[in-house]
């Protein structure tokens, strides 16, 4: 058989079994609306409210404050579009930053197009905000804060904490994009003071098409998808039963496996960037330790083009990313690797290789066998 390594996590993953088997019943035998008032309702019905509170106690909210969306984008797209519309009367200013996945950026420039004024924080050499700027962004306009949990290129963690006091202190309502957080690092929200954050059960072993966002409970928000009473009114459609079930056993499956996979890909991470910074002209993106998602690599090499690395890597079966998935096929260097200072070229040079719970130690070490010798190649070929 064909060897297949699969490093691109941060773009999707695959489905649990133990997933997979609890959302089977969900498709065939319980396909009841769970608005429905029989018998196989009610049992819908009723394994929606567990996934709530599945989720809801992965991150330390009510099952309340809960709504299942159709994914990540559609979850970021209702928190700021939602936020905005609904306290239009007591400001039109948005603070977020520069390093947002296009989920948050383009509805942010959406809204720019509407009157509403954006400010797009910088980032520091790690891809950490200042926690100076924010506070001098800061306005008596200002309606929202939107903060990344952890970039999905270079997986730097934010300063999710400070962020939300500060917020709470100014009576400014506060957003995290945590799809790349929710599963792989503790989130607490009442504890970091977040009022709206957005999560994709596809990033941690659960469906595609499936996500949620948290709206803390009295937090004034427009619905974005009008229709039935679905979700306390306030996200319209039947619900996806069966993504919802899934989402909700991905999520504890994942909190319960957290501290010791954790640890497990941290280690083989940091392997990885051990051995292919030994690579001439190789250089880390991002943050190192704690400040760095368990599964997450991202380096830049001197006089290679990350396209060209992919398609040798994809020739040995491998998988991986030269930025983020969404943008692959556009030419422009990622705007994160320029956010962080780096040249046109080097964000060029950009390979990412995310890992998550099927890689193995054998895998890593295969990585740094073949790709200094592939960069080597490649090198000499442009010469
Ligand atoms: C994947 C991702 C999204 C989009 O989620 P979808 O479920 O694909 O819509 C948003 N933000 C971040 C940080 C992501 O990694």
């Amino acid at each position: 058989m064909e060897r297949e390594i699969y490093m691109d996590y941060a773009a999707t993953t695959f489905i649990k079994p133990e997933v997979l088997e609890e959302m089977n019943p969900y498709l065939t035998q319980y396909f009841g609306n769970p608005s429905s008032i029989y018998h196989i309702s009610r049992k819908t019905k009723a394994a929606v409210d567990i996934a709530r509170d599945r989720i809801a106690s992965a991150i330390n909210s009510r099952g309340d404050e809960i709504y299942f969306t159709s994914g990540g984008s559609e979850a970021d797209n209702w928190a700021i579009k939602g936020i905005a519309f609904a306290n239009k009367d007591k400001g039109n200013h948005i603070i977020t930053s520069c390093i947002e996945h296009h989920a948050v950026l383009h509805t942010c420039e959406y809204l720019e197009d509407q009157g509403f004024e954006v400010t797009y924080l910088p980032v520091n050499e790690q891809g950490i905000i200042k926690i100076d700027d924010l506070k001098n962004a800061i306005t008596d306009k200002t309606i929202l804060v939107s903060i990344m949990f952890a970039n999905n290129e270079i997986g730097t963690i934010e300063p999710i904490k400070e962020i939300g006091e500060i917020c709470r202190e100014k009576g400014i309502i506060f957003h995290s994009d945590a799809v790349q957080a929710v599963g792989n690092v503790p989130i607490d929200v009442k504890d970091m003071k977040i009022d709206l954050l957005s999560m994709a059960s596809h990033k941690f072993y659960g469906p595609k098409g499936m996500g949620a966002l948290y709206v803390r409970k009295g937090i004034k928000i427009h619905n974005l998808i009008h229709g039935g009473a679905q979700e306390r009114a306030r996200r319209a459609g039947t619900e996806n039963v069966a993504g919802i079930v899934g989402m909700g056993k991905a999520v504890e499956l994942a909190a319960q496996n957290m501290k010791n996979e954790s640890k497990r890909l941290e280690s083989l991470r940091d392997k990885l960037i051990g051995g292919l910074l030994k690579i001439p002209g190789a250089r880390l993106n991002g943050a190192v330790g704690d400040k760095r998602l368990p599964g997450n690599v991202n380096i830049s090499f001197e006089d290679i083009e990350g396209d060209v690395l992919l398609m040798s890597l994809d020739s040995l079966g491998v998988c991986a990313s030269s930025g983020s998935a969404c943008s692959a096929g556009a030419i422009e260097p990622s705007q994160v690797l320029l956010s962080i200072g780096l040249s046109k070229e080097m964000a060029k040079g950009a390979l990412r290789l995310t890992i998550g719970s099927r890689t193995t130690e054998e895998e890593v070490d295969y990585l740094l066998e073949v790709i200094p010798s592939i960069i080597e190649r490649i090198r000499k070929n442009r010469m």
